[in-house]
This record gives structure tokens, C-alpha cells and sequence, in this order.
């Protein structure tokens, strides 16, 4: 993480020099350029001048005239014939005139002889500086030389940097500025947020899912990540959660199976061994114990079974046969065969339907399943009064209830009777028999019909289970 800090701010120097050499650059150019053409429009207007010169000047050699006026201009003054010889040349003393090059090949000379004037910028071997040459064509026969050429050293504008130093300094102090404020803003807006991202990323990987990334640069690309990170933070903290109670739940349930299937296979072991020990031959009771043992073997079935159903059901293994058909037989045969079952004279058991055309669509197996486990458990749980199995037309749907008269359920389990194994009073509902598993049973059926199944109970004086089917064939 460092690294792209360092590397960041390499660039923002980088950025930042670039910002600073580019306007010295570009403006060292623009006061040469300057600077040349004002010395080119001065040289100009001394060649004019010294044409003028010329005619009223006292000297009489050429030299002379170089000198004398380069001594009031300053400048270096040559006069050159037709030829390129140079006939008179401020810089040198006349003596050592002769020993001048020709100068008919100088770029300005060349210039001028073309197109009347012209200028170039050389370094003089002569001089040992830069000087710019301006030459200018006049005519020979009136001013005795051909070309008027005068030169200024640039010594004095090559460094233009003094002229311009204070608009450096700013420039370079603006920069500074900029260099620092943008360090901030990337620092603040780039590099923290990223750092906090990887530490987050870091963090998550191993294995904080409550980790989260509060950052709000402004700037949407970044925010958007830390936004999707605490998502996906989220949805893994979910899932995990989901998974540690999907493992609790599954132990939970594996406890209860070890403890049901235990209870009867102890009984069936001990009545056994106790016949086995003798009681074989007590006629008092060997029947009674094998009487009980093969009714704790019919619990152990039905629990195998309801175990069986309820993995499926739960696996989804199990699926449902939906047809259209009239419920009606089947709930007399419930109501006929309950009413053989019970012995106990207090209980009525009344069947309650509308007419006998109840058409719905569903699983007709299932549903009787569903509606048996109601009415054994109402048989069950009751000791006196009645048992109604009812049925009524409700918009598209038949809703039926089993309503009885006999314990009820306390507040504290109503919330609590759907759930496998289940029992509002352990021990005495698992002497009552049932294998604890028929409400969940009965609870996935009537969801995967589409609806739900609903309990209003009130201890003491009964309870009501009901749900709707719906009557419309898809
Ligand atoms: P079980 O096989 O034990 O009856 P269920 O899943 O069918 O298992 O029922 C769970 C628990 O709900 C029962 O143990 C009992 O405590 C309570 N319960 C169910 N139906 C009734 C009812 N009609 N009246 C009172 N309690 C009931």
C-alpha cells in the first residue's frame, strides 16, 4: 500500500515539473523570439540610417565610416562590396581588413542578395559570442559597397530567465501549491479508501464477516466497491449464520431421533430380559409384558415411519400428486373409523359439511394423512366433550377445522407444537403415544399446498387446528 502512495506521489512531481519547465521553456522561447525581432527592427533601422550616414559622413575609407559609426551606435557595423569582400569592418582595426573572409556565402548575405534583406543568428569565431546579423542590398554605385551588414551580440537577451524570474517563482510556488493540495485530495480520496479496502478484504478473508468499510470519498467507482463489499460481507455473515443454525438445528434433531428411538428399545429390552429371567412363567404377567413390548416395537415403527416421511418431505424427495376430487368420502371414513377407535363415552365426535360435494385440488393421500394426525391428536389430548371435524366454504377454498374440548396448549408452546419432536408436556404426551413428528408432518403438507395451517387454543378448554384448500382446478 505504501508503494502506490510513493508511486502516486512520484507521478503528481512528475506532473508537477512537467507544470513548471513547460512555461519556463515555452517563455525562455517567447522573450528569444521577442528579443530577436526588436533587435532586428533596431539593426534595420541603422542600416537605413547609416545609408543616410554615408552620404554626410567626413570619413572618406569605408573602415572608417564602420567605425565611427559602430563607436556612436555600439553595434558591429560591415560593409561589404558586391563581391563579398569586406571593405570595412568595425571590429578589427583596418590593418588586419585583408585578412577577412568573404563573406558572400553568410546566410544573411545570401538573404539579402535574394530578396533585399536578411538575418541568421551565428556563433562569431571572431567575437567568441552569438550575434545576430542583419545585411541589407543597397546600391553599389551610389553608396560604394553592396551590402550593409550590422550585428548585435546576444549575450544580453540569452538569458531572458531574469527578466521573466519573478513570474517563475510564482509559477514554481503555484505548483508547490498545486503538487501539495493534489497529494491531499488523491491521499484523501484514493489511497485511504483503497488501503481501507484491502485491510477490509484482508479482515474478511479471514474470516470477520461483521467487518465493514465505512468510506465516502465522493467519488461513485470507489464508494460503489466498499458499498458491494459490505454486501457481499453481509450476505456471507447471512449465510454462515444460516449455515451454524441449519448445523444446530440438524444436531438437535439428530439428539431427539437417538432419544425417541431409545426410549421403546430400552422397554422392549427390559421386558424381554425380565421374561427371559423368569416373569416367562408368571402367567400374571408374561402376556401383559409381551403385550407392552410389541406395543413399544409398533411405537418404534411408527416413528421409523414418521422419521422416513418427514427427511423426505424435508429433502424434498416427496413430492405431491395434486388432483381434482371430492373430499367428502374420505372425511366420513375418518369420522367413521375415529368413532370406532374411541372408547372413552365422554367424547362425541361430530362430522360438520356444508352438502357432500366438496371438490378441491389437492393431494388427496396427503390431506387425509393431514386431517388423521388432527383428529387422533384432538382424540388424544381430549378427555371429555366433543371432537368436530368441520368443514366451510370460504371464497375459492374449503376450510377445515378440528376443534375439540380438551386440554389446550399453553401460550408458552403454542408457537412451539410445529416443530419436530415438540411436546408441550414431555412425559405425559409421550405416554399418550405419537411420535412428536405429526404436526411438522402435516404443517409441510399444507404448505406445499400452497396455504398454511393455523392453531387458536386455550388451555383448558380446546383447541382449534385448521386450514384452507383452495377449490380452483389450475
Ligand atoms: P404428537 O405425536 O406428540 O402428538 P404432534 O406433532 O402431533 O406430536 O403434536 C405436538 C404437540 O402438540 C403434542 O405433543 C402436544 O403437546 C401438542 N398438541 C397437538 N395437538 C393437540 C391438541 N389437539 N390439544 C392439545 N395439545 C395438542
Amino acid at each position: 500500500m505504501r508503494r502506490i502512495q510513493y508511486r502516486l506521489l512520484a507521478i503528481i512531481i512528475s506532473i508537477g515539473l512537467i507544470g513548471i519547465i513547460t512555461p519556463i521553456i515555452y517563455t525562455n522561447s517567447l522573450a528569444l523570439d521577442q528579443a530577436q525581432e526588436g533587435i532586428i527592427d533596431k539593426l534595420r533601422s541603422h542600416a537605413n540610417a547609416i545609408l543616410v550616414y554615408s552620404g554626410s559622413s567626413q570619413k572618406d575609407t569605408f573602415q572608417g565610416l564602420a567605425t565611427e559609426y559602430s563607436d556612436a551606435s555600439s553595434l558591429r557595423v560591415t560593409l561589404i562590396a558586391a563581391d563579398g569582400s569586406v571593405i570595412g569592418e568595425s571590429s578589427l582595426p583596418n590593418n588586419q581588413l585583408s585578412q577577412m573572409d568573404n563573406h558572400i556565402d553568410r546566410s544573411e548575405i545570401l538573404a539579402a542578395q535574394e530578396f533585399g534583406e536578411g538575418f541568421s543568428t551565428r556563433y562569431s569565431t571572431t567575437l567568441k559570442t552569438e550575434f545576430l546579423y542583419f545585411a541589407k542590398k543597397v546600391d553599389q554605385n551610389y553608396h560604394g559597397f553592396k551590402y550593409v551588414r550590422l550585428a548585435q551580440s546576444l549575450k544580453s537577451v540569452k538569458n531572458p530567465a531574469s527578466t521573466y524570474r519573478e513570474f517563475y517563482y510564482l509559477i514554481i510556488g503555484f505548483m508547490i501549491l498545486v503538487i501539495i493540495i493534489a497529494w491531499f485530495l488523491l491521499k484523501n480520496w484514493l489511497t485511504d479508501p483503497i488501503q481501507e479496502l484491502t485491510q477490509a478484504a484482508d479482515d474478511i478473508s479471514k474470516g470477520d464477516l461483521s467487518r465493514r468499510i465505512i468510506i465516502n470519498t465522493g467519488g461513485v467507482e470507489i464508494d460503489n466497491l466498499a458499498t458491494n463489499m459490505n454486501q457481499m460481507a453481509m450476505t456471507l455473515d447471512q449465510d454462515f449464520r444460516r449455515i451454524k443454525r441449519m448445523e444446530k438445528v440438524r444436531s438437535e434433531f439428530l439428539g431427539n431421533v437417538t432419544h425417541e428411538l431409545k426410549t421403546p428399545i430400552s422397554s422392549i429390552s427390559g421386558y424381554i430380559e425380565t421374561l427371559l429371567e423368569g416373569a416367562i412363567k408368571d402367567e400374571n404377567v408374561n402376556i401383559d409384558f409381551l403385550k407392552r413390548a410389541l406395543e413399544n416395537v409398533k411405537r418404534l415403527e411408527e416413528l421409523v415411519t414418521d422419521l422416513v416421511e418427514i427427511s423426505r418431505i424435508e429433502t424434498g424427495e416427496l413430492k405431491m400428486n395434486y388432483d381434482y376430487f371430492n373430499i367428502y368420502t374420505l372425511l366420513n371414513d375418518i369420522h367413521k373409523d375415529a368413532k370406532q377407535r374411541n372408547s372413552n363415552k365422554n367424547i362425541k365426535i361430530q362430522l360438520e359439511v356444508p352438502d357432500k360435494k366438496l371438490f378441491l385440488y389437492g393431494d388427496e393421500g396427503r390431506l387425509e394423512q393431514v386431517i388423521d394426525n388432527l383428529v387422533s391428536n384432538s382424540m388424544r389430548y381430549t378427555d371429555q366433550g366433543h371432537i368436530r371435524i368441520k368443514v366451510i366454504r370460504r371464497d375459492n377454498e374449503l376450510v377445515f377445522s378440528i376443534i375439540d374440548t380438551g386440554i389446550g396448549i399453553s401460550r408458552k408452546s403454542i408457537n412451539r407444537i410445529f416443530e419436530r419432536f415438540y411436546r408441550a408436556d414431555k412425559a405425559r404426551d409421550r405416554r399418550k403415544g405419537g411420535t412428536g413428528l405429526g404436526l411438522a408432518i402435516s404443517k409441510h403438507i399444507i404448505e406445499a399446498h400452497g396455504s398454511n395451517i393455523y392453531v387458536d387454543s386455550l388451555e383448558g378448554k380446546g383447541s382449534t387446528f385448521s386450514f384452507g384448500i383452495t377449490t380452483i382446478c389450475p
